[in-house]
């Protein structure tokens, strides 16, 4: 996918908060607003390395995008890079293309440093410098770097520690001598540390196109959209291009925003976040008036603090547990909110982790009725737009699910035994659900995303609903569903 900047866009001066992104003609909601092909930079996490391709950043878990042929999943599909050993790549295309852009400055260090690995802020910046220093960065994109902020002084004043009791200006002039002992620059200290913290305040989480975070990138163009705690835009990253799209329809001159953080917390923790990490002050309409998600923010009230209390010290000692001990600390979890609305805040994450954690222990009609649960009364609150990217990846686990739950109970697995006496035409629902999902994936990824394809080809397997059977809309299907599930006591 190439480059196509945009002639929906602009940047111009904003009125608070220095240069933003505006809309040069009225954009409809769901449309690519900008494709800026690959970003100026990115890098995995070092986690990742192992598990994912260098180069377009596939993951070796999901690899039908995979241009060598035979590849089926697992890490053995990615290639290692002979020199480092470090980086790996899903084919030939992709190692040489990344060698032509960077690895080969990089390749040496990584070599000398392994087994251990830079931190990713660091790569990221010494693959610039090495970039810029051996002629392979253009004076327009390094200058459209250092145009951008660095909130140095800012930085200086923070309190803010890390888990290892670093404010955030010490870990930066820590990173600074790794950038400067091991890319050899001759640029200052001053300057590198100036470069880290523009790298920590404008880069966008790299995520898979299911919303994974994998690792960091950064592009002068996007990293001009301002926040909103309720944007009209969203990010998508597909095969190592980053797109930028539209959540709403944009009127002419209006400004482009992102959320930079989980919109769906209370104003005063969105306001201490948004301060602590990028210093300001959100004027948004919902901090304004302070509002979550469209409705009021949760009261300051001394029992809902205390179910908040004690429904983070149960999570806490679920988070390292992927086990039906976890199962149960979490459903406790739940348990002692359950007095308050389910789309505050930390029920409707802690449900989600509960569902999550449900499938990789593998009690599927727990994680059914979590995740039903989930996309009836949290998430239409939560994101209203049934194409925001969160639903569409919510609904597309969902989906997967159903179809597995459909096989287990053609086959009678006793693992799905709860279910069973629930009367459910489950290809026609799951054939409902998809239906719904292949028009929202077109709007929130791009019908020509990798995401859609899945989701097509997934589609195309269930074949058609049975003759004279009830059509019903997802939503219908879903709140049918939840219904039977809420009946149902499940144990764990
Ligand atoms: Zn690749
Ligand atoms: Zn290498
Ligand atoms: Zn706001």
């Amino acid at each position: 996918m190439a480059s196509t900047p945009s002639s929906h866009i602009e940047a111009r001066q904003t009125a608070y908060a220095g240069n933003g992104l505006f809309a040069r003609t009225a954009v409809p909601a769901g449309e690519e607003i900008l494709r800026v092909g690959r970003p100026l930079v990115a890098a995995l996490d070092s986690a990742q390395l192992r598990t994912t391709c260098a180069n377009c950043f596939v993951s070796a878990y999901n690899n039908s995008q995979s241009q060598d042929e035979g590849a089926v999943g697992g890490e053995g599909t990615l290639k290692a890079c002979l020199g480092c050993q470090v980086v790996r790549y899903c084919s030939k295309d992709c190692q040489s293309v990344a060698w032509k852009h960077s690895h080969r400055f990089e390749c040496k260090i990584f070599k000398a440093l392994h087994p251990n690995v830079l931190p990713n802020t660091v790569r990221l910046v010494m693959q610039l410098l090495l970039r810029r220093h051996n002629g392979a960065l253009s004076d327009s994109a390094w200058k459209s770097f250092l145009d951008l902020e660095s909130h140095m002084a800012d930085f200086k004043k923070s309190k803010v520690q890390n888990e290892d009791n670093l404010t955030t200006w010490q870990t930066i002039e820590l990173m600074s001598h790794a950038v400067v002992k091991y890319s050899g620059t001759k640029e200052t200290v001053d300057n590198v540390q100036a470069m880290l913290a523009r790298a920590m305040i404008n880069t966008h989480t790299l995520t898979t196109p299911t919303l994974d975070p994998i690792g960091l990138c950064l592009d002068p163009r996007t990293a001009l959209v301002n926040h909103s705690c309720t944007p009209n835009a969203h990010v998508v990253i597909d095969r190592g291009c980053l797109a930028l799209r539209s959540l709403r329809s944009i009127p002419l001159d209006a400004e482009i925003t992102l959320s930079y953080i989980d919109a769906t917390t209370p104003t005063a923790k969105r306001s201490s976040e948004l301060q602590s990490r990028y210093f300001f002050t959100c004027k948004c309409s919902s901090c304004s008036h302070l509002l979550t998600c469209g409705k009021p923010d949760p009261p300051q009230d001394p029992s809902f603090e205390r179910a908040t209390a004690a429904a983070f010290g149960l999570q806490s000692e679920a988070v390292s547990l992927q086990t039906l001990e976890a199962a149960r600390k979490l459903e406790a979890a739940l348990t002692a909110l359950q007095a308050f609305p389910p789309y505050w805040q930390p029920y409707a994450s802690i449900q989600h982790q509960a569902f999550l954690n449900a499938l990789s222990c593998q009690i599927w009609p727990l994680a059914l009725k979590y995740g039903v649960a989930s996309a009836v009364h949290i998430e239409p609150l939560q994101y209203p737009l049934p194409w925001h990217p969160i639903r569409v990846v919510r609904i597309w686990i969902l989906l997967r699910l159903m179809v597995q739950i459909l096989g287990l109970l053609q086959e009678k697995d006793d693992a799905v035994q709860a279910l069973k006496h629930l009367n459910l035409d489950w290809r026609n629902l799951s054939i409902t659900l998809y239906r719904q999902l292949r028009d929202d994936v077109a709007k929130s990824h791009g019908t020509d995303s990798s995401l859609a394809a899945e989701v097509k080809a997934f589609g195309d397997g269930l074949g058609d609903p049975s003759p004279g059977s009830e059509q019903m809309t997802a939503e219908v299907a879903l709140r049918f569903l939840a219904q039977q599930l809420d009946r149902m006591v499940i144990k764990v």
